[in-house]
This record gives structure tokens, C-alpha cells and sequence, in this order.
């Protein structure tokens, strides 16, 4: 994940007259220092506000690497959802009357303040959510705003969604978002309810509320028109009352495929529409032709970019056998070679895990491999003292019915079995109750043609990973959930059609 640019300004240490190089570069550390602007409290944002909550509650929001405060957020109550939602409602009156090229350029105003704001945001994502700066500075905040800007585009041309029909907004969404890309996932939902004329109430996370409260002050500075948009912060109770709200005319929720069956069940019959985007355990399959070197490089940003907490992240490598032993010694190599670490560090690749409870939860699936009688590698890196760290760990001698291999562990943890036939790859790949994403790294056209008719994910990678983009509809199959968010295909989930 270092470029070779990177690697030449390295800065080798010294240890008497000889530059030790050793197994390791040495690098001096080059924090970011940009201030994030944070607010000792936030509150609810509420037509158009910022509202204290009336219960007076707030919860703290940690900053993962240091495991210290950084801010208090407001605790909705229920009376609070419902004063969003009457906000949305009323607000939808004019919202979604108003011609498309209007709408549009509060888009526009929304993407540019965020590119304006963009590294006081790249730096507070980084403190509240434990991702390295240079994913937040260099994906986060670039793909959020492009997300709106692609959405301002469209806007106007929402008769192109449906050639030959008619499109209108489907009036107030509920939306519920996870911790793993707060601000993108933010963007994800809001961008096309807005262009397509809906007006919305969102929850963050409870532990990544702080850039979505810091929108906010964006949707102000842009003059978005009071309700459009509303804010409300806490944990799974305040979700379940944004999802189950009568005035939602849709919910979309992204985040784990057990709340999200909950969901459904609390939703059934009430006619609402819904989209859910779930967890995933994707197959990274590598074929004896692939350029290895390039195949090495995607599984490590497959599996370590983010810390692995990414719902299409290619948690199972399926290698060939005959090219098995080469991947897994190059993979041990590069692993030796991450940096893992502060995250508000540039040269840092692995920052700090989201959450104590996630911390506990790679461990426990960590430990019921070791039990299970996988073998463990672990790069033999030093963590820092305090904060949640985690090693880049890989298993080999991993089997179909092993936790590791079956359960989304949504850490930095790589489970590697093995393959001899295309038809065994794709038995092993598609073996699995989830369906979001898959890779496929192999020299030949025609087979990723067959792998990616055959693998049943929605997206299918060939000879790249992770890669993303506003116009290309993301979703899953089976339990990774239904709908798609970006594209045309996205802002299909947010319109009424005939
Ligand atoms: P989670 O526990 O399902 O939480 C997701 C969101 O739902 C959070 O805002 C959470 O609030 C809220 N929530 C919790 N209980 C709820 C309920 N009963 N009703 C409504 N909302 C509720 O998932 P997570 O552990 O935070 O996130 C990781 C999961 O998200 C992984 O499984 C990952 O694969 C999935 N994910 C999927 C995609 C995708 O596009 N498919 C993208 C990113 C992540 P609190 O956080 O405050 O508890
Ligand atoms: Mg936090």
C-alpha cells in the first residue's frame, strides 16, 4: 500500500556510524497536524438547528487510538426522532417541488464546502473512527464529495433514470448508517435521496457521529433549506425509531445483517420501501496465472485497508494450489512490512480498531480459529501501549466449515484456503450465506467473463480491489442485503416510478 515514491523518502535510522536498515525501513513520523475543529458538544440537528437534547443526555465519542474522550453527543429521545421527522415532512412540501436544477446546486454547494473543508474533515474521520489519515485524507473525503457532485449532476435529469417514465420522490427516507466510513456512508444515503427530491432523518453510528455533526455546519454554510436534512444521535434504539417512524416512506439502513433481519421484522406490512446493505465475506480468488506481485498487493489492500473493517473486504483469499506456498510467502513478507499505528501518522497502513468491543470480537474469532486448528501468522510489529490495536494476522491450513472462514470477523484478519479447478473456486467462493463482493486475479479475459457470470456477489473485482466510484451501483445478494447505492440503479431506490 506504500508507494515507491513513498519509499524513497524514507528516512533510514542511524545506529553509530552504519545505517541499519534491517529487515524494516525505518520511517520518522510525519503527523498531520491540521485542526479538526472539534466542538466539546454536539447536538441533534434538527430543522435546521442545533437542538440540546431535552433529556439532557449526552454519551462521549472516543477517540479509538488513545482511548480518551474527544466529544460529547446528544442522546436522542423518542420525542426528538419525531420532531425530525415532522420537520422532514413539512419540509418536503417545498423540497420536493423544487425544478431539479435547483436542487441541484445545494449539491453542488455541499460538495464544494466539503472539498473546501476537507482536511480539517479527513483529520477529525481519522480521531473518532481510528482509520490511517492518509485513507480518510486520499478515499473518504474525496469519494464523499464526489458523491455529491456526481448526485447534483443527476439531479436534473431524473428522467434519464427511467427512459420514457416518470420519476418523482418518494418524500421522507430514514436512514441508518455504520462506523467503518462515517462520512461516505453518510454521503452514500444523502446525496441521492436529495437529488431525487426526498428529504431525510439520519442516525450515525454511536462511536463515528462527529463528521456527520460537522455536515451539518456544511448544510447550514450552503443554505439548505431548514428540515431537508436532520441529524439524530445514540445507539440501536434511536435507529429502530428512525426506522420504524410512520411518516418514513422508505428506510435504508447499511450495517450488520443481523439488525438488519431485525429490521425487517419490525417492518413487515407497513409497506414502507427499503434497501439494506449487510455484511459480506468476500472471496479474493487468485488463479496460477495472475501477476502474483499485483495479486499480493490487492489482497493486502483487500483485507487491511481500513483495519478490515469493510463490509466487501476480502476476507477469504482462494489461492491454487501450485501457486499457494509463493502467495502466502510473499503475503508474510508484506505483512512484516505494514505499519501499524498512530493513526494521525502518514506513513502509518494500519490504524487503530474502531472499538473496544470490536477489538474483542477480532480476538474471540481469533482465538476460535487458533481452537478450530488453523495455523496463525501474525506480524510481528509493535503496537502501541494504549488505544485498540490489532496485528495484521493471516491463517493458513483454513477449512469451509471453520469460523474464520465462514463468520465476517470485520478486522484485520485474512482466513486462506486453497483451490485446484475453476469449478472448485467457485463451489468455495459462493459457499457462504453472504453475497456483496468477490476478486478474481487471473491473466485470462475469458475467465474472468465465467467467474464473474458464476460467482454470485455484487460486486466482482478483476485483477484490482476496492475499487469505487459514484456511478458504479454497489449491493449485495442474499444476506449482504438488496438495492443498490450509487449509479442509476441508486437512485431507483429513491424514486417512485411509472
Ligand atoms: P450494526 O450493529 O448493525 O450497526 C449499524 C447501525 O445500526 C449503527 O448506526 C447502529 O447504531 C444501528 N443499530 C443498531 N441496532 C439497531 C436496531 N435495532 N435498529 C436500527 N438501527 C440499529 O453494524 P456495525 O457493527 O455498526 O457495522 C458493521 C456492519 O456493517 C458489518 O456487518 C458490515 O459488513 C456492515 N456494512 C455493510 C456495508 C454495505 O454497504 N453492505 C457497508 C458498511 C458496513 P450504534 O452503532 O449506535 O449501535
Ligand atoms: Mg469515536
Amino acid at each position: 500500500m506504500t508507494s515507491p515514491a513513498k519509499q524513497s523518502r524514507v528516512t533510514p535510522r542511524r545506529a553509530g556510524p552504519a545505517l541499519v536498515f534491517g529487515d524494516r525501513w525505518e520511517y520518522d513520523p510525519a503527523p498531520e497536524t491540521a485542526d479538526p475543529k472539534l466542538q466539546e458538544r454536539y447536538d441533534l440537528f434538527i430543522d435546521g438547528r442545533f437542538v440540546a437534547p431535552r433529556s439532557g443526555k449526552y454519551f462521549d465519542s472516543i477517540n479509538p487510538a488513545t482511548g480518551r474522550k474527544l466529544a460529547q453527543i446528544a442522546l436522542a429521545g423518542r420525542s426528538e426522532v419525531d420532531a425530525a421527522y415532522r420537520a422532514a415532512n413539512r419540509a418536503f412540501g417545498t423540497w420536493g417541488k423544487l425544478p431539479g436544477r435547483d436542487r441541484a446546486k445545494y449539491l453542488f454547494r455541499i460538495a464544494r464546502l466539503l472539498q473546501d473543508r476537507a482536511r480539517e474533515f479527513a483529520v477529525a474521520e481519522t480521531m473518532d473512527g481510528g482509520k490511517p489519515i492518509r485513507e480518510s485524507r486520499d478515499f473518504d473525503l474525496p469519494m464523499a464529495a464526489a458523491h455529491f457532485f456526481d448526485h447534483a449532476g443527476w439531479a436534473d435529469k431524473l428522467e434519464y433514470v427511467v427512459p420514457g417514465g416518470r420519476a418523482r420522490p418518494l418524500g421522507v427516507v430514514g436512514q441508518v448508517i455504520p462506523w467503518n466510513f462515517p462520512l461516505l456512508m453518510l454521503a452514500w444515503k444523502i446525496a441521492p435521496a436529495l437529488a431525487a427530491g426526498n428529504c431525510v432523518v439520519l442516525k450515525p453510528a454511536e462511536t463515528t457521529s462527529i463528521t456527520c455533526l460537522k455536515l451539518a455546519e456544511i448544510l447550514q454554510d450552503a443554505g439548505l433549506p431548514k428540515g431537508v436534512v436532520n441529524f439524530v444521535t445514540g445507539g440501536g434504539e434511536v435507529g429502530a425509531a428512525v426506522m420504524a417512524h410512520p411518516l418514513a416512506a422508505k428506510v435504508a439502513f447499511t450495517g450488520s445483517t443481523e439488525v438488519g433481519k431485525a429490521i425487517m421484522r419490525q417492518l413487515a406490512g407497513t409497506g414502507k420501501r427499503m434497501t439494506l446493505e449487510l455484511g459480506g465475506k468476500a472471496a479474493n480468488i487468485v488463479f496460477d496465472d495472475a501477476p502474483i506481485d499485483q495479486a499480493v498487493e490487492g489482497i493486502v489492500n483487500g483485507i487491511f485497508f481500513n483495519q478490515g473493517h469493510v463490509c466487501c473486504a476480502g476476507s477469504r483469499l482462494l489461492v491454487q494450489e501450485s501457486v499457494a506456498d509463493q502467495v502466502i510467502t510473499r503475503l508474510k513478507f508484506r505483512l512484516r512490512h505494514l505499519r501499524v499505528g498512530d493513526p494521525l501518522d502518514k506513513n502509518t497502513d494500519v490504524g487503530a480498531i474502531n472499538s473496544r468491543e470490536q477489538l474483542a470480537k477480532i480476538r474471540s474469532l481469533v482465538a476460535a480459529g487458533v481452537r478450530e486448528g488453523a495455523d496463525l501468522y501474525q506480524a510481528p510489529c509493535r503496537l502501541p501501549t494504549q488505544g485498540y490495536f490489532f496485528r495484521p494476522t493471516l491463517f493458513t491450513g483454513v477449512t469451509a466449515s471453520h469460523r474464520i472462514a465462514r463468520e465476517e470477523i470485520f478486522g484485520p484478519v485474512l482466513s486462506v484456503l486453497t483451490f485446484r479447478t475453476v469449478e472448485e473456486a467457485i463451489e468455495k467462493a459462493n459457499n457462504t450465506p453472504y453475497g456483496l463482493s468477490a476478486g478474481v486475479w487471473t491473466d485470462k479475459g475469458s475467465r474472468i467473463l465465467k467467474m464473474s457470470n458464476a460467482l454470485k456477489a455484487g460486486v466482482v473485482w478483476a485483477n484490482t480491489y476496492n475499487k469505487f466510484d459514484p456511478a458504479s451501483p454497489f449491493g449485495g445478494y442474499k444476506e449482504s442485503g438488496f438495492g443498490r447505492e450509487g449509479g442509476r440503479q441508486g437512485l431507483l431506490d429513491y424514486l417512485q416510478t411509472d
